[in-house]
């Protein structure tokens, strides 16, 4: 799993983002067949030569304000140090060595993390001289590049995912493991405070693999439920775009290391496209998703404004609108312990598996009575459907023409298996295959 994550930084300008799609363009496809809503630019789960690994553009989080802007590089630079396990330290070789670079080299020096210092805009074999200079920045061997016109990309990416695992062995960890993510203020750690201060719960230190990320158990009904990194929810900046950088790099780690994620929104504010964002990467990691509107409290509230509320979000989710939605309040605890219960529910519910007759004698005959329709008018006739697997689920179809179904054809199927099988707040895998 990605769990690796590397961040590029860098004062403005010098090419970071000009380097982050470069390396996005240049990686091995992935396959994902989950068409997006939005794309993220900020960062990308991306892989080369079989190393998967996140790599996070900071320039995507630096603020507008001129006055802060060093200030907020110099606080990328930290939280980078803490949060990423390798830092792309980029510099530009046509302004040369300036006084932020030799301040940013000061912070990374003193850490131990692998930390690669790249001097970009070196466009032909004729600027080389242009690296020497970066010497003087004291952080090893400067590499030369053009994030431009692709220049040595590919040695500076064998070279940056050296020390990425090639796959990381899957946990063998049974219990169900819980990430509670959401953008900064909707209420996260006043949720997860109210879940253990009420339990009394023992609250353990898990050491991570990367930076010791602190996780609770949560005692319930003498079920250990670990609630990922709940020690990271917060840090302190003054820097709007500091928080949101720090923030991003711990929902990529906490999403990594759960089953389900509970995304947290504020009533007051609804979602928005960073909510998306979040709720695209829960997906894509094929992890459980429940949408818990926080803050209920401060609604106004008849008898129709939860449906209405819900009805404008399934609106929003689109394709992950099978993520079930709940409303709740941190403040006064009102069914805090509801969307524990329906958490175990969709955990559970990942390791279904629907029986082949079952599954075929359901589906094969809704499929008879709506059988799917090709542009060109040519008959696909759908066979026989296993599920192939379980956590995440995934169907296989076998068909004549398996190319010719369409996507909305396979949104039909997805929502069926739902009615009929539940698999509330788990992304389906429908794939097709000749037979
Ligand atoms: P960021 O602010 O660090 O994200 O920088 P950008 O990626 O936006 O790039 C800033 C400017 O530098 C743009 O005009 C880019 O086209 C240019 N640039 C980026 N990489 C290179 C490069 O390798 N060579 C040259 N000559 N220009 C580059
Ligand atoms: P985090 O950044 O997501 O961890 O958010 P916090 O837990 O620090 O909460 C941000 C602010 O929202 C704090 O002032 C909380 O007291 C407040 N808050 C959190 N949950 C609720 C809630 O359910 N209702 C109300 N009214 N306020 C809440």
């Amino acid at each position: 799993m990605a769990n690796y994550i590397v961040a590029i930084i860098g004062r403005p300008n010098v090419g970071k983002s000009t380097l982050f799609n470069r390396i996005i363009g240049q990686r091995d496809a992935i396959v994902d067949e989950t068409p997006g809503v939005t794309r993220d630019r900020h960062y990308a789960e991306t892989e080369w030569t079989g190393k998967t690994f996140t790599l996070v553009d900071t320039g995507g989080f630096i603020p507008k304000a001129t006055d802060i802007i060093e200030q907020a590089i110099r606080e990328h630079a930290q939280i980078a140090l803490e949060e990423a396990n390798s830092i792309i330290f980029l510099c530009d070789a046509k302004e040369g060595v300036t006084h932020l670079d030799l301040e940013i080299a000061q912070i990374l020096r003193k850490s131990n993390k692998n930390i690669h210092l790249v001097v970009n805009k070196v466009d032909s074999d004729g600027a080389e001289p242009q690296t020497a200079p970066f010497y003087q920045l004291g952080i090893g061997e400067p590499i030369s590049l053009s994030a431009l016109v692709g220049r040595k990309i590919g040695d500076f990416l064998d070279l940056i995912t050296e020390k990425v695992p090639k796959r990381e062995i899957a946990e063998k960890d049974e219990r169900l493991r819980l990430a509670v993510v959401g953008k900064p203020n909707v209420g996260k750690s006043s949720f997860v405070n109210a879940l253990l201060g009420y339990n009394r719960t023992i609250v353990t230190a898990i050491p991570g693999t990367t930076r010791d990320p602190i996780d609770s158990l949560l005692k319930y009904y003498g079920e250990e439920i670990l609630l990922i990194d709940t020690a990271g929810l917060r840090r302190r900046s003054k820097i709007k775009e500091s928080i949101e950088f720090y923030s991003t790099l711990r929902t990529i780690k906490s999403i990594e290391r759960c089953n389900v994620a509970l995304l947290l929104i504020d009533a007051k504010q609804g979602m928005d496209k960073q909510d998306l964002h979040i709720v695209e990467k829960i997906a894509d990691r094929k992890r459980g998703m429940i949408i818990c509107v926080n803050k209920w409290d401060l609604i106004e509230k008849d008898e129709h404004t939860a449906k209405v509320f819900e009805n404008s979000l399934k609106a929003l989710l689109r394709l992950y609108d099978y993520a079930p939605v709940i409303f709740m309040s941190a403040l006064t605890k009102q069914r805090i312990f509801k969307v524990i219960e329906l958490a175990k529910e969709v955990f559970q519910q990942q390791q279904h598996r629907v029986s082949t007759s079952k599954l075929n004698n359901t589906l094969l005959e809704i499929i008879k009575r709506n059988p799917p329709s090709s542009p060109s008018g040519k008959e696909i006739k759908i066979k026989h459907v296993i599920q192939v697997k379980t956590n995440p689920p995934v169907f296989s179809f076998f068909a004549n023409e398996p190319k010719l179904i369409q996507q909305n054809y396979i949104r039909f199927l997805e929502n069926k298996i739902r009615e009929n099988f539940g698999y509330v707040g788990i992304p389906l895998t429908l794939n097709f295959k000749r037979k």
